[in-house]
C-alpha cells in the first residue's frame, strides 16, 4: 500500500449565543489562521490536537495534507459569511488535493453561526459529502462539546478530551491517527452511541481531577480496557451556546458492537445523572472572598472572577475584580486581564512612566458591570505576545494585542487589545511581574488557570461578578436550549 494521505485541518470554536462580539472574517483572522505547510509548522512540538496528528503521522508514516488551522478565541456566534468562507475553504482544499484517503480534524464541537446551530455537524456533513462514504473522516473535540447526533452520524470516530484543564490534546489528536489508520487497515469497523441525559451542567466544577468528573473519567478508563471499546468520550457541554444538543453527551466507540456501545452510554450517563449536584456551587461570595485575603499567610491567594471569563466567550472587560480589590485595600497584587483597547491607546500615547486618569473597562455591553474611574501609572508597555510555558498549551504563543501594565495602587493591572484567558504563568513573566511574589493574583478563568496556577497558589477562591459566562444559568435568556433540563427545571 503507497503512502497512505490524510488531509489535516482544525477549526474551532467555542460560541457564546450571549456574547456581543460576532465571529466575522476579520476577527478570525485576527486568531491566527495558517494554510498549507505552516499549519505543520506553527503545531510542531506544541501541547494541541494538530501536533498529535503530526506525531502520529511520523509514528505510522502517513503522508499529511495540511490544509488550514485556526483556533479562533471564544466569542459570539460566527457570521454567516466567516463560516462560509472558512468551512467553503476547507472543502475546497479537499476538492483540490488529490486522492486522499482520510481526514482528520480538530473541532471544538459548541460551534454555532448566525444561519447553523449546529455549524460543527454542518461542517462534518460537508466534508462527508466531499469525501463520500468510504474515505474515514475522525474529528477531536474539546470536553466541552456540545455532541450531537449529526456530528456522530457524519464522521466514523469522534474523540473528545479527556481532561480538563485539557492537558491531553496532543495524546488525543495522536489517538485519532492511529485509530484512523486501522480503519484505512480494514481492521475495526466502528460503531458508535451517543446519548446525553438531560444535564446542562456549568464548567466550574467539572475539572477532571476532582468529582464529579474524575469519577466519571474513572469509569471511562476502565471501559475503554476492554478491547471492544474503541473510545469512550464523556463531554460536559457548553450551555452558553444555546442550542438543543447543549450539555452533557456521553459517546461510546465500540469495534463493530452496537449494543454494547449502547449499553455502556446508557450505563455512564446514568452515573452522571446521579452526580449531577457535584457539578453545582464551587463560587465563593464576595465577603467570603474578603475573608480568605485576610487569613493569607505568605501567598498568592488566586482569585478568579468566573463570569467574564475570555475563554467562555467574555468580553474580558469587566473591573470588578479591580474593583474588589482596590475596596479591600489588597497590595501586592496583579490582575489579568481587562480588555480596554480605549485605555491601551490612551497609554501608549502617554508613554512609560506617565500617570494616567481612564476610565477602564465595562465598555463591550451593560452585561459586565459599569467601568472604573482609575489613575495609574503606565508601568510598561508591549505587543502582548509571548508562549505559554505550559502544562497547558505548552509552546503555543499567545497574542493579547497590545498590552499595557497599569499600575493602580499598588496592583498591576494588564490592560489588553484582544481577550484571551490568562492560564499560563509568562501572562505575567512576559510582563515584568512575578506571579509568585503577590498577595493576590486575580485572574479571568473556569478551570484551566488550575494547570498552572494551582502549584504556586496558597489558596484558590472563585467569585463571579456580572457576566455572562458564570454558574447561574438563569442570568441567560436561553431560547434554543432543551427544555426541560437540569437545574435549570429539573432537581
Ligand atoms: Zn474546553
Amino acid at each position: 500500500m503507497p503512502r497512505p494521505r490524510i488531509a489535516i485541518a482544525e477549526l474551532s470554536h467555542e460560541t457564546n449565543a450571549f456574547a456581543a462580539q460576532r465571529v466575522d472574517l476579520a476577527f478570525a483572522e485576527r486568531c491566527g489562521i495558517v494554510r498549507g505547510p505552516a499549519v505543520i509548522a506553527r503545531a510542531r512540538e506544541t501541547a494541541t490536537v494538530v501536533a498529535g496528528f503530526i506525531d502520529a503521522a511520523e509514528e505510522l508514516g502517513f503522508e499529511l495534507v495540511p490544509l488550514l488551522a485556526v483556533w479562533i478565541t471564544p466569542a459570539g456566534v460566527v457570521t454567516q459569511e466567516a463560516y462560509e468562507t472558512l468551512v467553503g475553504e476547507l472543502i475546497a482544499g479537499l476538492h483540490t488535493a488529490a486522492s486522499i484517503d482520510g481526514v482528520l480534524l480538530s473541532l471544538h464541537g459548541a460551534m454555532v453561526a448566525e444561519h447553523v446551530l449546529d455549524a460543527d455537524g454542518e461542517l462534518l456533513r460537508r466534508v462527508r459529502a466531499t469525501v463520500g462514504p468510504h474515505v474515514p473522516v475522525l474529528a477531536v473535540l474539546d470536553l466541552h462539546a456540545n455532541i450531537s447526533p449529526l456530528m456522530v452520524e457524519q464522521a466514523d470516530i469522534l474523540i473528545g478530551y479527556h481532561t480538563y484543564p485539557h492537558l491531553d490534546q496532543r495524546e488525543r489528536g495522536r489517538q485519532a491517527g492511529h485509530l484512523l489508520v486501522r480503519l484505512l487497515h480494514g481492521t475495526i469497523r466502528p460503531t458508535a452511541a451517543l446519548v446525553k441525559p438531560p444535564m446542562l451542567p456549568t464548567s466550574q466544577r467539572m475539572t477532571t481531577d476532582q468529582p464529579p468528573m474524575r469519577t466519571l473519567m474513572e469509569r471511562a478508563a476502565e471501559l475503554e480496557r476492554d478491547r471492544r471499546v474503541l473510545d469512550v468520550t464523556i463531554a460536559g457541554g457548553f450551555p452558553p451556546a444555546d442550542v438543543p444538543e447543549a450539555g452533557l453527551s456521553v459517546l461510546i466507540t465500540t469495534d463493530d458492537d452496537p449494543i454494547l456501545a449502547r449499553q455502556l452510554a446508557e450505563e455512564l450517563a446514568a452515573l452522571a445523572w446521579e452526580l449531577r449536584s457535584g457539578f453545582l456551587g464551587g463560587v465563593a461570595s464576595w465577603e467570603e472572598a474578603a475573608d480568605a485575603i485576610r487569613s493569607i499567610r505568605r501567598g498568592p491567594l488566586v482569585l478568579v472572577d468566573i463570569a467574564d471569563n475570555p475563554w467562555s466567550g467574555g468580553p474580558g472587560d469587566s473591573v470588578e475584580l479591580l474593583r474588589f480589590l482596590l475596596r479591600e485595600g489588597v497590595r501586592p497584587a496583579a490582575l489579568a486581564l481587562v480588555r480596554d483597547p480605549e485605555v491601551v491607546e490612551q497609554c501608549y500615547r502617554a508613554g512609560v512612566g506617565a500617570t494616567v486618569e481612564v476610565s477602564l473597562g465595562g465598555k463591550t455591553d451593560d452585561l459586565h458591570g459599569p467601568p472604573l474611574a482609575v489613575r495609574g501609572t503606565i508601568q510598561l508597555l508591549s505587543d502582548g505576545r509571548y508562549v505559554n510555558a505550559g502544562p497547558m498549551h505548552a509552546g503555543v504563543t499567545v497574542d493579547l494585542g497590545r498590552t499595557v501594565v497599569l499600575r493602580v495602587d499598588g496592583i498591576d493591572v494588564l490592560v489588553t487589545e484582544r481577550a484571551e484567558s490568562p492560564i499560563d504563568l509568562n501572562v505575567f513573566r512576559a510582563h515584568g511581574i512575578e506571579p509568585t511574589e503577590q498577595r493576590v493574583v486575580a485572574l479571568k478563568g473556569k478551570g484551566h488557570f488550575r494547570a498552572a496556577f494551582e502549584p504556586i497558589a496558597e489558596r484558590i477562591v472563585l467569585v463571579e461578578g456580572p457576566g455572562i459566562t458564570g454558574s447561574d444559568l438563569r442570568r441567560l435568556p436561553f431560547r434554543h436550549i432543551r427544555r426541560p433540563i437540569w437545574p435549570l427545571d429539573l432537581a
